[in-house]
């Protein structure tokens, strides 16, 4: 099988910050003024603290809004066939905010949903964003269809940049999967999943934590087992956390108050390794903080990226699990 595991040169870094080198060192955009990471000032709260952009490594498009053709029941942003809070992206949209990120010196782009190959321009937004940088797609898996596999497959062979297609599991088999993602799911997956490995596309599997016992190391070993099972003999495998958010606050339940960041105990360099010290997520409403916080009004930063690029306020009960779970939504 065709390797995706390999790592693909990058030729244009952005800059990084020196090894042990802090957050308030490193930081590639100014601070605003007496805001720093930890600092705890800002407009809202002052007990929370503040995480600084240090360099923005990472853009995400939330390239079909909240469109998708499932309807999960721990989906953080509640997508659904009905959910237009956000709305599919164009090429058009995609492609300007690809210029912006040359300049600023983004190195990868990852394309999330709702289910992205429901947007009728995801072909050509990926053979685009792999001119200029490695690209990964979140998808259910439900519509990878053998010609759109084959076209996989032609993108990742033409660029000299990786790309990679995350496909989400959310059990060991038909009856718990199904019983999050909904009846006939896992099935239409195994197709696609099918269709991926004749094609030579080798899938990253993510998998949440709603999959009881994923976590231990005893259910990864029977994940990637399950993996093997479907063709792969070089399985990849990514555990997410939950996020009390969206459908999986109805499902599980919210947050509480005491699950959140304060300024006294986030240090500067703790800040630093949040994935919000370098990344962006570009909806159809605007520039948001990250991938998570999409729901929430005060976390779009700004209509273009570059008036995005300041320091944010870790308000929020999915700040609290980030930290917590050491989570990034990267691969
Ligand atoms: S978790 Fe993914 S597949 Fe499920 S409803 Fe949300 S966006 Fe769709
Ligand atoms: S939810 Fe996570 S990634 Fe988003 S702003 Fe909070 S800490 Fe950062």
């Amino acid at each position: 099988m065709p390797s995706h595991l390999d790592p693909v040169p990058v030729p244009v870094p952005a800059p990084a910050p020196a090894p042990g080198v802090g957050a308030s060192e490193a930081t590639a955009f100014p601070p605003a003024p007496g805001a720093g990471a930890g600092a705890g000032t800002g407009t809202g709260n002052k007990r929370h603290p503040h995480v600084q952009l240090r360099a923005l490594d990472t853009l995400w498009f939330q390239v079909a809004g909240t469109i998708c053709n499932i309807e999960c029941t721990h989906c953080f942003i509640s997508c659904s066939p009905r959910n237009h809070s956000h709305e599919m992206m164009s090429l058009a949209d995609v492609q300007r905010s690809l210029d912006d990120a040359r300049g600023l010196g983004v190195r990868e782009y990852y394309f999330t949903g709702g289910e992205p190959f429901m947007n009728r321009d995801m072909l050509a937004i990926l053979e685009a964003t792999l001119k200029q940088g490695p690209a990964t797609v979140l998808t259910n898996g439900m519509l990878l269809r053998p010609d759109v596999c084959r076209r996989l497959r032609e993108l990742f062979d033409a660029s000299e940049y990786s790309l990679d297609i995350r496909v989400s599991l959310d059990g060991f088999d038909a009856e718990s999967h199904d019983a999050i993602r909904g009846k006939g799911v896992w099935d239409r997956v195994m197709i696609g999943l099918r269709n991926l490995a004749d094609a030579g596309v080798n899938p990253v599997i993510t998998v949440t934590t709603a999959a009881e016992g994923v976590a231990s190391e005893e259910g990864r070993a029977r994940f990637l087992d399950v993996i093997r099972g479907f063709g792969f003999d070089r399985p990849r495998l990514k555990v997410l956390s939950l996020f009390r958010i969206g459908a999986e606050e109805n499902r599980t339940r919210a947050y509480e108050e005491w699950e959140r960041l304060n300024a006294e105990s986030l240090s500067d360099e703790e800040a630093s390794v949040l994935q919000c010290s370098s990344c962006r997520m570009v909806t159809s409403k605007g520039v948001y903080v990250c991938p998570i916080l999409i729901e929430e009004p005060e976390a779009r930063m700004g209509a273009t990226l570059g008036e995005t690029l300041r320091p944010f306020q870790l308000r929020y009960g999915a700040c609290h699990t980030c930290w917590v779970d050491g989570v990034t939504c990267r691969t």
